[in-house]
């Protein structure tokens, strides 16, 4: 199957107002163009120095979502034009969003990643300490991001139960922190390749898919 035909099969699956984000991590530019070609706009990395070298050479009307774990001293790579940082983990590193976006001129589009998963090694906030974060008042300082919801990973499993019951804590977190940032805090980014129909299922807004559009990614393995 090609690029563009399967991403005609998972855009068929997605109800209107759910926004694709294309997974290109580690697929070369010419998939992307493929599928910048068939329509698609938004594309997912997770990687700061392959999503710069990306940017510098495709369109400049993609919009680059930062998907992957991020340093502080990597944020700068990205800052002067990424559209979306959705792995945002520690007040640490949205300091260094705030910092690096402010010496661009630009206020930085931002998700909290929240760690939902059975998996310790999975990435994010603990909610309870998130939520202290945030009560705490400290985001007032940062004028150069706009927290625009939360991103979150599901359990690896083929249980079902498990993994909606993932998504769903998912979704009442973004509701519940909706309290601090009104109406533009809208953005659930969960589902990924198997696990997306649940999580649309569950509300999400934003799904990640990679491998069902791009194959697996195997290229070191060759
Ligand atoms: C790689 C990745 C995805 C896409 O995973 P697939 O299983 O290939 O769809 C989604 N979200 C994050 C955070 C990722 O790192």
């Amino acid at each position: 199957m090609s690029v563009t035909s399967q991403l005609e099969v998972v855009k068929s699956t997605l109800p209107e107002g759910v926004t694709l984000v294309a997974v290109s991590k580690m697929h070369p530019a010419e998939l992307i163009t493929e599928a910048y070609e068939a329509g698609q706009r938004v594309f997912g990395e997770s990687r700061p120095q392959e999503l710069k070298a990306k940017y510098e050479i495709l369109p400049k009307d993609i919009r680059w979502h930062m998907i992957g774990h991020l340093q502080t001293n990597k944020v700068k790579y990205i800052v002067p034009f990424v559209s979306l940082i959705e792995s945002v983990d520690s007040a640490h590193l949205l300091e260094a969003i705030d910092k690096e976006a402010a010496k661009c001129g630009r206020t930085v589009d931002c998700l909290f990643e929240i760690h939902v998963a059975a998996e310790e090694t999975k990435t994010g906030w603990n909610y309870d300490e998130l939520r202290e974060y945030v009560a705490g008042g400290a985001l007032a300082s940062l004028q150069h991001v706009r927290m625009r919801g939360v991103m979150g990973i599901a359990t690896n499993t083929d249980d079902e139960s498990v993994i909606r019951r993932d998504f769903e804590r998912l979704a009442q977190y973004r509701a519940e922190l909706a309290a601090f940032f009104g109406e533009e805090f809208d953005t659930l980014s969960m589902g990924m390749s198997d696990d997306y129909p649940i999580a649309i299922e569950c509300g999400s807004t934003m799904v990640r898919v990679g491998s069902m559009i791009f194959g697996q990614r195997d290229y070191g393995a060759r």
